[in-house]
């Protein structure tokens, strides 16, 4: 008879992490305590994205989810778009680093292209050329519309690997070999806790030991005056090179931050860099902020969103587009640089958790290391 596992939550990282199991055999239930993914895993960019992780371990588990979401897309169907990204540079110390980075990547065997003021606006459209010296491409880059991708995740899971879903269901206890939920108690050889940013509920203890708080952003959503405009890339402003440990090897960087802090210091301190992805409708999602602590206020700022907005004027050309939605997501981050929380809980009881920023980018890769160790 075959193994049995639960995986609590179906995020991406519980989702995932059950994919992982099931092609191993397991006959795998996902319990989750709403009606539908509504946590941090359909609230992104649906940014899949290698650059802005650093060479070596986490670059390859990029890599190695970006195929993962492409053969799951096309067994089941849904949309992405493999358009890469760009970073713009509208001042010479931005320039400076997106050199540095083209060479420190090209070394290391990354599909980049260093391109001048007259190739990006010739290859992209909505790109201010007011100011642009030039941007940085890079064509590993995938982005997924993750309101769409998580449901269809699901789907795929139910559909060719026979997994199991139990929906409306909180687990509010778990032990060796079982869980419950409800008045239901359900077993299983294995358990994977993925509850994302709820880490009070089960083991509260364990996690009070794992160094992490949570990180709250505000994100927006327009629609471009006409449906199929198209940018061609994922794109980002000079701030974002500040926000990417890959970005690290560049020796120029510290003396950009020098310089944000002293003319940008409110985007540093509410943690502001912006970013805009395209989905298969056309509508443009543009963030973020980065707000950290275990409480928040639950009411979004609009100065913050207005930051933004200022911000995305300076690269992109986005006086048409309508503001259509605004909202929060929130994730749990390690406070000592951890890029993820593997834990056993007890016998046969894992948690994982704490992907921070970069769950879409990294977890289909890391699921696969994970059950190794299970
Ligand atoms: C605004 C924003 C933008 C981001 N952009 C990107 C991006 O573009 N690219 C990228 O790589 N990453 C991005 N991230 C990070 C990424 O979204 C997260 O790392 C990832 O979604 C975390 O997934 P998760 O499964 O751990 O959490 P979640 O998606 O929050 O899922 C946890 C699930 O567990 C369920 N659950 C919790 N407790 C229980 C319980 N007791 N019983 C049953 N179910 C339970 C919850 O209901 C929830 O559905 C972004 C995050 C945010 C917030």
């Amino acid at each position: 008879m075959s193994s049995s596992a639960i995986i609590v939550g179906a995020g991406i990282v519980g989702l995932a992490t059950a994919r992982a199991l099931s092609i191993r055999g397991y006959k795998v239930t996902v319990i989750e305590r709403s009606s539908k993914a509504v946590g941090a895993s359909v609230r992104n960019f649906g940014m899949v994205w290698p650059v802005g992780q650093p060479d070596g371990v986490l670059y390859e588990r990029a890599m190695k989810s970006r195929s993962v979401w492409k053969s799951v897309a096309d067994s089941i169907g849904f949309w992405y778009d493999e358009c890469g990204s760009l970073h713009t540079a509208y001042y010479e110390d931005e320039w400076q680093v997106l050199q540095e980075l083209y060479d420190a990547f090209k070394a290391n065997g990354r599909p980049v292209q260093l391109l001048s003021k007259k190739d990006v606006l010739e290859k992209f459209n909505g790109v201010n050329e007011n100011e642009l010296i030039g941007g940085l491409y890079s064509a590993t880059e995938l982005i997924v519309d993750p309101r769409v991708a998580i449901t269809s995740i699901a789907d795929y899971l139910k559909e060719f690997l026979e997994v199991e879903f139990i929906w409306d269901a909180a687990v509010t206890e778990v032990q060796t070999g079982k869980v419950k939920a409800g008045n239901t108690i359900i077993q299983a050889d294995l358990i994977c806790i993925c509850s994302g940013a709820d880490f009070e509920t089960l083991y509260p203890e364990m996690y009070k030991q794992q160094q992490l708080t949570k990180c709250k952003l505000q994100m927006l959503r327009f629609a471009p005056l006409e449906h199929d405009w198209r940018i061609g890339t994922a794109v980002c402003g000079g701030l974002s090179l500040i926000h990417y440990n890959s970005f690290k090897v560049a020796p120029s960087l510290p003396v950009l931050k020098e310089r944000y802090s002293g003319e940008m210091s409110e985007y540093l301190q509410w943690g502001i860099h912006v970013m805009v992805s395209q989905n298969e409708k056309g509508e443009l999602t543009v963030g973020d902020s980065h707000e950290y602590g275990l409480t928040f206020d639950p009411f979004d700022q609009s100065f913050i969103n207005e930051l933004i907005i200022q911000y995305l004027r300076q690269f992109m050309i986005c006086n048409d587009w309508k503001l259509v939605q605004s909202w929060n997501g929130i994730y749990p981050k390690s406070t000592v640089g951890q890029t993820e929380i593997f834990v056993q809980a007890e016998q046969g009881v894992y948690v994982v958790n704490g992907l921070s920023g970069a769950g879409m980018t990294l977890s289909f890769g890391l699921a696969e290391e994970l059950v190794e160790k299970m």
